[in-house]
């Protein structure tokens, strides 16, 4: 599954292709949504940004477009005018006068006003995103306080989509590896500076993975390793999917664990 910044970058993709422009003709598959294509067309694309999984691509004239893919969805981007050779429906188009991106096979779409938005079911049960501007390492820190969050053990936390939107199982490991943190651990149990540090480290890891393309290992480092000769997913990572293998940073070898059917990787040498 893909997680935060996978679903970031492939938001960025789309963004590239529209956003800031005019949208000359939006167009809608679904019988139910076909009255706001006329509505949306001729609007500015002002954002194009991930929610969870689902997509938002928000208008200036204050609707935005709610889309989740499911497992069938799938999002291309063309020039204006032209269409893929793809045996698919189409389920909306949103076209400029150089770019277009296509959404087709995807159902669960609707178009939301700010009321909308904030009663949206899916929408309105998320923590903030982990990769919006405002989730600062401080609003991360709060979280780790507030009671909903603070008694339960951290390796289900992090998951909680509640607690903040976007962290998935490879994100879960190596943030805990990067505060040095135990996924045992329960946020109430940590002293001020652990939980410092894991909020810190929940917001840069989240960020490199976005901006480099999925590695979380130390950028310096995997280069370095890259230079070695190491594929890809051997240097990607601090610990996950590294089991048996020596930290990079202590040299002790790393342990796999599963709670809740979800593998988990830690350094017994680092994590207390
Ligand atoms: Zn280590």
């Amino acid at each position: 599954m893909p997680e935060g910044p996978e679903i970031r970058r492939a938001a960025d993709r789309l963004a590239r292709a529209v956003e800031g422009d005019v949208a000359l003709k939006v167009a809608f598959g679904l019988p139910l949504l076909r009255r706001f294509g006329a509505k949306l067309s001729g609007q500015r694309v002002l954002r194009i940004r991930p929610r969870g999984k689902a997509l938002l691509t928000s208008f200036e004239g204050g609707l935005t477009i709610y889309s989740h893919n499911q497992l069938y969805g799938r999002w291309m981007v063309a020039r204006a005018g032209e269409r893929p050779r793809i045996n698919r429906e189409l389920r909306l188009s949103i076209e400029t006068d150089t770019d277009a991106i296509l959404l087709y096979s995807a159902s669960d779409i609707a178009v939301l006003d700010a009321r909308g938005m904030a009663a949206h079911p899916f929408l309105a049960k998320l923590g903030p995103d982990l990769l919006d501007e405002a989730t600062t390492p401080a609003v991360v820190e709060a979280r780790l306080a507030d009671r909903r969050f603070a008694g339960r053990t951290l390796a289900a936390v992090l998951l909680d989509q509640a607690f903040v939107a976007g962290i998935g199982n490879y994100l879960r490991s190596e943030m805990l590896f990067v505060a040095g943190i135990r996924a045992d651990r329960r946020p109430k149990d940590l002293d001020d500076r652990e939980r410092t540090a894991l909020a810190e480290a929940i917001v840069a890891v989240g960020r490199q993975a976005w901006k480099r393309a999925g590695v979380t290992n130390d950028w310096q480092r995997a280069q370095q390793l890259k230079a070695e000769g190491l594929s890809f997913e051997t240097r990607r990572f601090h610990v996950f999917d590294r089991d048996g293998l020596p930290c990079w940073t202590c040299g002790e070898l790393i342990e796999r664990s599963e709670t809740g059917g979800r593998r988990l990787y830690a350094c017994p040498g680092c994590q207390v």
